[in-house]
Formats: C-alpha cells, sequence, structure tokens
C-alpha cells in the first residue's frame, strides 16, 4: 500500500477543507497569495480554503527555483501569482515529496521546461504509480543531500529519512535563514503522517529536531501546511508531538487496545488548538498507536 493512496489524500483533505473554506469566507473561495519572507524568496499559500501546500519561490536572474506547485484547479492562479514578481521562466522546481497536493502540476510545468528535482524515492514511487503520468517525473534526483546556486541565494536540499513519507526533503535557504520545511512540519495543526507511504512519528521527529538544529530565533520556516512559522512555533509543535507519542505509549505499555486508548482520549489537551479536518484527535491517536504498537 503506498502511492494508490495519494490521490484519495487529496480529494478527502480537499473536502475535509471545503467546508473549512465555505464558513469562513464568504468571497470568491480559495486563492493562492503571496508575501516576500526575504529578498527575491516568496512563500505562495492559500487564503480562504484549500489550495495544497504552500510554495516556495527564489527569483533571481538564473530563472525561477519553485518548492512544490499545488494542484491542477490552481494552475492559472499560481501562473499568475509568478506573473507579479517576475518575467522569467520556472528553471527549477523541487518536490519536498510526493503527495498530489504538492506535485499536482508536475506534468504542466515540465512541459513549459521546468526540471523537476526530488528525492530518488520520490522518483521511485511516481514512477510506479499507475494514476501518475510519467511526464511529470523528475529529472534530477538526489539521496542524502544536495546544493544549489542559483539567483545568489545557496540553498541545501536535505533528505531526512522516513518522516512524513520515505521521500522527504527541506530546503535550506543559507544566506537569507529561510527554511521550507515540506510536510516536514504542519504549523498548529496536528501532522500527517504517512505510515502507507514510509513515513514513521520517529522519523517525523528527527526530521523536526533536525529543523529545528538548522533554525536559529530568527530563521522563517514556510511548513508545508498552515502560516509562516518562527523556531519557536516549530519547538512548539514538536514537545505537543513528543509528549503525544509518549502518552499513546504509556497506555500501550499498560495493554490498552486502541480503542481503550481513544476511549481514555490521551490527547484531548491537544484538541483544541491541533484537532483539524483531515487529522482529527482521533486520527492521531490512531497513527501513534500505529507507529508506537507496530501494528
Ligand atoms: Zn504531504
Amino acid at each position: 500500500m503506498n502511492s494508490p493512496l495519494r490521490f484519495p489524500f487529496v480529494s478527502s483533505i480537499v473536502l475535509a477543507l471545503t467546508s473549512f473554506a465555505s464558513a469562513d469566507h464568504h468571497g470568491d473561495g480559495a486563492h493562492i497569495e503571496t508575501t516576500e519572507v526575504a529578498s527575491g524568496l516568496y512563500m505562495l499559500h492559500g487564503v480562504g480554503g484549500f489550495t495544497g501546500g504552500n510554495i516556495g519561490v527564489s527569483v533571481g536572474d538564473d530563472g525561477v527555483v519553485m518548492i512544490d506547485d499545488s494542484m491542477p484547479p490552481f494552475l492559472d492562479q499560481l501562473q499568475e501569482q509568478l506573473a507579479v514578481i517576475t518575467d522569467q521562466p520556472i528553471a527549477f522546481l523541487i518536490n519536498t515529496h510526493v503527495h498530489g497536493d504538492h506535485t499536482g502540476n508536475n506534468a504542466a510545468l515540465a512541459k513549459s521546461g521546468a526540471r523537476i528535482v526530488a528525492h530518488e524515492r520520490l522518483r521511485s514511487r511516481m514512477k510506479t504509480d499507475p494514476e501518475s503520468s510519467d511526464d511529470g517525473l523528475p529529472v534530477i534526483t538526489f539521496t542524502e543531500e544536495m546544493s544549489f546556486y542559483l539567483n545568489n541565494q545557496p540553498a541545501r536540499l536535505i533528505h531526512t529519512p522516513h518522516a512524513h513519507t520515505d521521500g522527504d526533503s527541506i530546503i535550506v535557504f543559507t544566506a537569507a535563514n529561510v527554511i521550507h520545511a515540506g510536510d516536514t512540519f504542519f504549523r498548529g495543526l496536528f501532522p500527517y503522517i504517512d505510515l502507507d507511504s514510509g513515513g514513521s512519528v520517529d522519523g517525523f521527529i528527527a526530521a523536526q529536531e533536525r529543523l529545528l538544529k538548522l533554525s536559529d530565533d530568527q530563521t522563517k520556516i514556510i511548513p508545508g501546511h498552515g502560516p509562516l512559522a518562527s523556531k519557536a512555533d516549530l519547538k512548539r509543535d514538536l514537545a505537543m508531538l513528543k509528549d503525544a507519542q509518549k502518552l499513546v505509549a504509556g497506555f500501550i505499555a499498560s495493554d490498552h487496545d486502541i480503542d481503550a486508548i481513544l476511549e481514555a482520549n490521551p490527547l484531548a489537551k491537544y484538541h483544541d488548538d491541533y484537532n483539524w479536518g483531515f487529522i482529527t484527535t482521533e486520527r492521531m491517536t490512531r497513527t501513534l498507536y500505529r507507529s508506537v504498537a507496530g501494528r
């Protein structure tokens, strides 16, 4: 069970968030907005509803380096937002991981000349996914780490093993002190840890510890989902996850099965702050149970 989950993931997340969107927004629905996070570096993010994962963009004379590309219904908006900040074409498109809300426009953008870069395991998952087109495959891959020196903006691509999936990358713009964390960071939300695509709770925690080490109090972190974040925001979410894992592990150690744990609801204290449509408190508890109990 791996890649076939990719599209159901997107449709269920869209369904879950459509209801939030219609509740909060009375205008023309979900749309993409652009925020400049450092000179030549931008975050493109959804407002008024779910538009896919947060996008990072580096702009300069070497062409656009883009990180993630949302989903097909938002391709036009994405291109409109890019046109406001640059007239350069997309030279390279980095995929932080395989999920369709981060890679949905790969084929369209590759057709207009973007060269797609990603972890090797993302490519192999995409390649074997019968619903995924070969036109959107990465043409450059790496396994541990690689560097970009474009637009006077040095960037490290670092693989964080078995975290959100088994093909995750984080991107660190070292001079600008900006990090795109992909889905190793859902700011202020229970995280989705895709155990069926090689993710793991321990790996997710290790990825966030790595992000903390790479950050200081001035670092701006673009999470995969949620608003632009600081090191303090990440610290808080990591502390929650570690505590949640410990709470569930405690129940497992005293022989509680999943039904008894759900009944006891050890994550109740985090519900108001972290529960959301796609990863509810119950779903987070089930993921922690499955990961800790190994079943
Ligand atoms: Zn994801």
